[in-house]
């Protein structure tokens, strides 16, 4: 702590610190002017900067200021690009530097659990690697320009149904492995000034006062040295938010609760140093920004403009292209239809509703682009305020469509079925647009679909379309980024952060969400996204990491440094990728790890590492990977610590989830041995699967059965059918069937015998 920190407390009255626990209004900290401490303000977030001059809201349904508007989470996600969305972050952090912004209230890492919760567009991943990486580039981003991130929201917070008082019941691996770890590494590597609890209970209690998650687990185990501050209004109980390691309440409640603090203080309830840690955290993230704060900065809001265009870009997923029916030609007849084309869907509702600087017109950009002879029609064919089909439409948009070489049509997700608030109901996109395309089917066999959403979508009708661009919200500058795609002025790259089902009830967490009243048992645990979809062989419509380039790329020559490591090394992974078809391209390349046999239940693979990578025309690079202790961990709730079992592991390289093209295996040693625990009821398939356990008890095998007259009539070269007879036998059995010869001393012997041997 910095010493002029400690004088200060010293010198606040207990009124001025339990004041400095809560905001001064909706978006700025108080000020304590006789000692010099600043106001500042913490504002949204993620994707741009919602700053509101006039009135306040946390809904985003007030105005604020223009800001650039970039791709949400789930688009900049599929660019799998750490460079890019740490560029992002840098200008988001100049953002806020020009409008005298402390403190940027994102990135939001909250885990995809279903396809259906509201938010999804806001958030990374089904996956807590990518989803970290990608959060990790945005702190680091955003803070080296002097400005905070607040990492949101902490957590287990993976719905909008009854957000503000569901409990999320999930078991401590299942937490550790998925939903805390896409905290974790952004917490430990990116280190953001603040961090954001959530509404929701987890394990039964609120997060905003959840000790285990914010004291233990984020600041003790994790090493978090900035400040939690609470979601809008998620406080429950203050005086044991602040016991539990929430030291800014957000937004103001004029003074309610300082009162509230400074009582518990005086009655005893509680301790003056809580108190006192809180206010010293505040003060260090309060002196921070305003050393930080650049009262001269500007902001090039047209570079900003081409760096979202360039986000856009590399995060839209080409799904299919048959006939490589993309890229289209410049040249051509097209029908532009779908009320999206003129008013496209770029951005999402809520908290992080921002007033962009500049908005494309796809339609507009699209024409741009188009060859000097094209011809282009355009046909709204639906519209955008309800699910009403409009006939007139329809044919007007089939009349487009049928004097054209192709149809574009625009479809997704209106405001209306997806925001921060409410969840879905269903995958589906609205009926006037499903059946917008099966109209247009009947007359034009050259369909483009280009979607507009902010998650996984299903597509019934995807047999009756040539080709589907995934455009997410694509930010202000969707409409260029798609233009400059589909008439392949740029190669798509990216690719999905999510798996699509084919339909929802395919969803691991289908049966159990969003709940019932206020409770959501995690029962999938694990088995999130492509983990279940691997696991359960059950075929998505696209898998995670799935996405479709105009070149062609070769994955050759793998090799792991070594074969066998103790899990203390590091190895390190290299594969050569090639562009192989006529234009330049680049590639996401994909490294996934498997355990191949483990005593406890484990996906089938995980994503540890991954590579975009830039190549020309025929050209060839060497990709590399480093792969730590982490990369083959589970997280071991007895031990309460990460561990690696010793033993095989593959090294899967794909091009997605599902098309591993290159593969290796690899011995690692583990450093740590687990205690032995064997007990009465251990089988003897547990201890003979031991190396040790089967050692003493091999005699003892054999001994059972000559007495026990078990196994008599096999042959005598049967020892594999008399070991998978007795392999689910509890040890205790001995005295049962080994006819008096076997003891409870015995067995307590064999037992210490057995615990012992590598105590
Ligand atoms: C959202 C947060 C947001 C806050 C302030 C809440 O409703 O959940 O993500 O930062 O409002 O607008």
């Amino acid at each position: 702590m910095r010493r002029e920190i400690t004088a200060l407390i010293e010198q606040m009255t207990l009124e001025e610190k339990a004041g400095l626990c809560s905001g001064l209004n909706f978006w700025h900290t108080k000020p304590v002017e006789r000692l010099g401490i600043r106001s500042i303000m913490v504002t949204d977030g993620p994707h741009g900067l919602r700053k509101q001059d006039g009135n306040s809201d946390h809904l985003g349904l007030l105005n604020s200021v223009p800001a650039t508007c970039f791709p949400s989470a789930a688009g900049m996600a599929c660019s799998w690009d750490r460079d890019l969305m740490y560029q992002v972050g840098v200008a988001l952090g100049e953002e806020c530097q020009a409008e005298n912004v402390g403190v940027l209230l994102g990135p939001g890492v909250n885990l995809k659990r279903s396809p259906l919760c509201g938010r999804n567009f806001e958030y990374f991943s089904e996956d807590p690697y990518l989803t970290s990486e990608m959060a990790t580039e945005h702190i680091l981003g955003v803070q080296s320009q002097g400005v905070g991130t607040s990492l949101k929201h902490f957590a287990v917070n993976n719905q909008e149904h009854r957000r503000m008082s569901v409990n999320a019941v999930v078991d401590e691996r299942t937490m550790r492995e998925l939903y805390l770890t896409c905290f974790e590494t952004p917490v430990k590597k990116g280190k953001p000034w603040t961090v954001m609890c959530s509404y929701n209970q987890v394990n039964g209690e609120f997060a905003s006062q959840n000790e285990y998650l914010l004291t233990e687990i984020l600041k003790k185990e994790w090493g978090h040295d900035g400040f939690v501050v609470s979601d809008w209004g998620a406080v429950v109980d203050r005086v044991k938010g602040l016991a539990a390691g929430l030291e800014l309440e957000m937004p103001s409640t004029n003074g309610y609760s300082d009162r509230k603090i400074v009582q518990a203080v005086q009655n005893g309830e509680l301790a003056e140093e809580v108190l006192n840690d809180a206010v010293a955290r505040l003060l260090e993230v309060i002196f921070r920004a305003a050393d930080n704060a650049n009262p001269d900065a500007t902001v090039d809001q047209e570079a900003h403009h081409r760096l979202a265009m360039e986000v856009a870009q590399d995060s839209m997923v080409l799904l299919k292209n048959e006939d490589a029916i993309l890229p289209l030609h410049a040249d051509g007849k097209l029908a532009i239809i779908g009320a999206f084309a003129q008013n496209p869907r770029y951005q999402g509702g809520g908290s992080s509703h921002i007033n962009p600087t500049k908005l494309d017109n796809v339609y507009d950009e699209i024409c741009k682009l188009a060859g000097a002879s094209a011809q282009i029609t355009y046909a709204p064919g639906y519209n955008l305020d309800n699910d009403d089909i409009d006939a007139a439409a329809v044919q007007e948009a089939k009349a487009a469509a049928m004097g054209a070489d192709v149809a574009v049509v625009f479809a997704g997700l209106p405001d209306r079925y997806e925001s921060e608030g409410y969840d879905r109901k269903h995958l589906k996109i609205p009926a006037n647009q499903r059946q917008l395309i099966e109209a247009i089917a009947e007359v034009q066999p050259n369909i483009v679909v280009v979607l507009m959403n902010g998650s996984a979508i299903e597509m019934p009708w995807i047999q009756s379309v040539k080709a589907v661009l995934e455009g997410h919200l694509g930010g202000q500058a969707l409409g260029g980024a798609i233009s400059n795609l589909l008439f392949g002025f740029v190669n798509p790259s990216g690719k999905l952060a999510e798996t699509f089902p084919m339909q929802l009830e395919h969803n691991p967490s289908y049966l159990n969400f969003p709940g019932v009243g206020d409770i959501v048992e995690y029962k999938e645990g694990l088995f999130v996204g492509y983990r279940y979809y691997d696991a359960k062989h059950i075929e998505p419509l696209f898998p995670f990491g799935y996405g479709l380039s105009y070149t062609t790329f070769k994955y050759s020559n793998l090799v792991v440094d070594r074969t066998s490591m103790s899990d203390q090394d590091m190895v390190t992974v290299q594969v050569n990728v090639k562009n192989t078809g006529s234009i330049a391209g680049k590639e996401i390349v994909q490294l996934y790890v498997r355990d191949v046999e483990s005593k406890v239940i484990r996906p089938e693979k995980e994503l540890k590492g991954f590579v975009k990578v830039d190549l020309g025309s025929g050209e060839e690079k060497v990709v590399s990977f480093t792969l730590d202790r982490r990369a083959f961990a589970y997280y071991n709730v007895e031990l309460k610590d990460w561990h690696v079992e010793t033993g095989e592991f593959d090294i899967l390289i794909g091009k997605s989830s599902q098309q591993i093209e290159l593969q290796e295996r690899i011995h690692v040693e583990s450093s740590v041995e687990l205690k032995r625990s064997f007990t009465r009821n251990s089988t003897f398939g547990d201890i003979m699967r031991d190396p040790f356990g089967a050692q003493i008890a091999e005699p003892l095998l054999r001994k059972f059965r000559e007495q026990s007259g078990l196994g008599d009539g096999l042959e005598n070269d049967a020892p594999e059918m008399m070991l998978a007879m007795m392999n689910d036998m509890p040890i205790r059995a001995l005295l049962a069937f080994a006819q008096g010869a076997f003891t409870d001393e015995m067995l307590d012997g064999l037992l210490m015998q057995l615990n012992g041997a590598n105590a």
